[in-house]
């Protein structure tokens, strides 16, 4: 079968229709030599936006109905990936967390993947479509919706190169890969061309958000490589992230 990537769209990647069209023309180009599996954030905001509208009743909402609100903004930054897709005539299909049984613990807001259906985007893939997963959520044995932990999209593409033994995780986001320092705020911060899965995690435990720290351990044991992408400069070849 034709090698498998995992391409991950973070927020400011779809954060609107026109940014979700570039985002489909990326994924069209990579799709002409590979399968893919597309796992997205919510539109750049949205999430934010839901978080403070969970807070208007009770600065402290009750945690199930706080991850349930706060997952919508997956859903739908997935399907209108889809449809932008469609568009362009590549067969595509999103799916929810419930839909492929990404199941979790019930730690609401800081929930752990435990295991998923990844038959059912396997065969999808084998149909020639592409999913096109929900970052983020999850669902518990009960069937009740979870959501990761913020920035947490970036753990469930991991658990998909993983599950479908990928070639290699892209990240894609809105810088050339991972910095020296945070390039928002140091100028002088250089793109690292190549790191460790060791280093990386390091950077990513002490604040460099371009990567979220638990997504490094699902891709670690296989040796499947990480490449950081800049969504509005693909070009640029980013950042390698290997053992
Ligand atoms: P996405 O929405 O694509 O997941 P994030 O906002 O989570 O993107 O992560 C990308 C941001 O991480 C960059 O815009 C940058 O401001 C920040 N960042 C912090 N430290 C670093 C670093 N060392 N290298 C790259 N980006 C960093
Ligand atoms: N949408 C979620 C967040 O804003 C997850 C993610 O972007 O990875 O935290
Ligand atoms: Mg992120």
């Amino acid at each position: 079968m034709t090698e498998i990537i995992v391409q991950k769209f973070g927020g400011t990647s779809v954060g609107s229709v026109e940014r979700i069209d570039a985002v489909a023309e990326i994924i069209k180009e990579a799709s002409k030599s590979k399968k893919i599996i597309v796992v997205v954030s919510a539109m750049g905001g949205e999430t934010n936006r839901l978080v403070k509208l969970a807070k208007h009743f009770d600065k402290d909402p009750d945690k199930r109905e706080f991850d349930a609100l706060v997952s919508t903004g997956e859903t739908v930054s997935s399907a209108l990936l889809a449809m932008a897709l469609q568009s362009k005539g590549i067969k595509a299909r999103s799916y929810s967390a419930s839909q492929i049984s990404m199941r979790t613990t019930d730690s609401y807001s800081k929930a752990k993947i435990l295991d998923v259906d990844a038959d059912k985007i396997l065969s999808t893939i084998k149909d020639n479509t592409i999913p096109i997963i929900t970052g983020f959520q999850g669902v518990t044995a009960g069937g009740d919706v979870t959501t990761l932990g913020r920035g947490g999209s970036d753990y469930s593409a991991a658990i998909f190169a993983k599950y479908g033994d990928a070639k290699s995780l892209e990240i894609w986001t809105d810088v050339s890969g991972m910095f020296t320092a945070n390039p928002s705020i140091v100028k002088q911060a250089s793109v690292i061309d190549h790191i460790s899965y060791h280093e990386a995690m390091e950077l990513s435990h002490f604040g460099a958000k371009v990567i979220y720290p638990p997504t490094i351990q699902p891709v670690l044991r296989k040796e499947i490589p990480i490449v950081i992408k800049n969504t509005f400069q693909p070009k640029d070849s980013g950042t390698l992230i290997t053992k």
